[in-house]
């Protein structure tokens, strides 16, 4: 008998590649739509296909969905972050669960120089003046990214990207991660307060766990030297985004440039009043390459599993079923 995969949900304009991996393999492809459902709807479309493998992207897939499908055998995620996925639950059924780690590591990392370039040479400031009928060059605040510090928080694969990219710009770099010390890939890794109190940049690649979860809050962005910029491109809520507001509002922060926010879809009024936020919709992870590759590994995982091989990419050990 032939598996049926089921994909919940997904960010592109179709599901192309994924079932072009999927039938080839002769395996049935069932997709949710684009947009995720919600969790009960997730788990209802799950105990209704009965899938052996889901792919997801954003859509929840919670232990209720887990315990829906008899044959299930993967879950993959269509991206990094397992947030989404009920992983306890699946390990204990002796579901694999995967992601994609690196598909993305240079076009996040390109994102962060990105904001780190736009506020130190004004492009999306002066890009709206402009628009808004303002010439004005005399205006200019702008900075010397070489004569600056910047701060990875999150040393990890897209961490250490940045890193390589923004060396080639000349500036300081310093690095916070709680499992390194010393010199790191020519980077000094020093506490959380060192970090920020040394930092014009502030760079925030730390993953979404309950130890991070609004790590850089009130009293952290306090400890920064006044007027600097704040990037976030991992996961909202590491951020504590009314904090940020009120730093905006203050002064203490000049800028934050955000791709992800604790409340996305949806964006703070408030937020969006600071003419120094920059904010981009959670797409740091996206590029026509990326994108591909992303698509095209994670099918891959499902069939790798469905067709009795260990996956390439597992993130948890499925305890045996009996
Ligand atoms: P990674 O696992 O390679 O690196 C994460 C690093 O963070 C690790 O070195 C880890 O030790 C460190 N870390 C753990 N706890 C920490 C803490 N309390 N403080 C500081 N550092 C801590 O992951 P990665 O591939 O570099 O990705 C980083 C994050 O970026 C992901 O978790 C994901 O949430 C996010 N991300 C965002 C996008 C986007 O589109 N914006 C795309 C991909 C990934």
């Amino acid at each position: 008998m032939s598996h049926t995969v089921l994909l919940t949900d997904y960010a592109w304009p179709d599901d192309s590649i994924e079932r072009a991996v999927v039938e080839a393999a002769g395996m049935r492809l069932v997709v949710g739509r684009a947009e995720p459902a919600p969790a009960a709807d997730i788990a209802a479309l799950v105990a209704a296909h009965q899938p052996a493998g889901i792919m997801t992207c954003w859509a929840e897939v919670s232990a209720d969905a887990v315990a829906a499908s008899t044959p299930l055998k993967i879950v993959a995620r269509l991206g990094v972050g397992l947030d989404n996925i009920a992983v306890q639950a699946a390990t204990a059924r002796g579901v694999w669960v995967t992601n994609v780690p690196d598909y993305c590591v240079e076009e996040v990392s390109d994102h962060a120089v990105g904001f780190a370039l736009a506020w130190t040479r004004g492009l999306v400031h002066f890009d709206r003046e402009v628009r808004a009928g303002r010439w004005v060059p005399a205006s200019a605040n702008l900075r010397r990214l070489a004569a600056l510090t910047c701060g990875i928080v999150g040393f990890g694969r897209i961490g250490r990207a940045t890193a390589r990219k923004l060396a080639a710009f000349g500036c300081r770099l310093l690095a916070h991660d709680p499992y390194l010390s010393g010199e790191v890939a020519g980077v000094a890794c020093v506490d959380l307060a060192t970090l920020l109190s040394q930092s014009d940049i502030v760079i925030v690649h730390a993953p979404l766990l309950p130890s991070t979860h609004h790590s850089i809050n009130r009293e952290r962005l306090a400890l920064m030297p006044k007027g600097g910029l704040l990037i976030n491109v991992s996961r909202g809520a590491v951020v504590d985004t009314d904090a940020v507001i009120e730093a905006l509002q203050s002064g203490q922060l000049s800028a934050a440039a955000l791709d992800v926010l604790e409340s996305e879809p949806n964006v703070p009024t408030a937020l969006l009043a600071q003419s120094g936020a920059m904010l981009t919709p959670h797409v740091g992870f996206s590029s026509d390459a990326s994108l591909v590759e992303l698509r095209r590994r994670a099918a891959e995982e499902v069939v790798r599993v469905l067709q009795g091989h260990a996956p390439m990419e597992p993130r948890n050990a499925p305890t045996p079923q009996a």
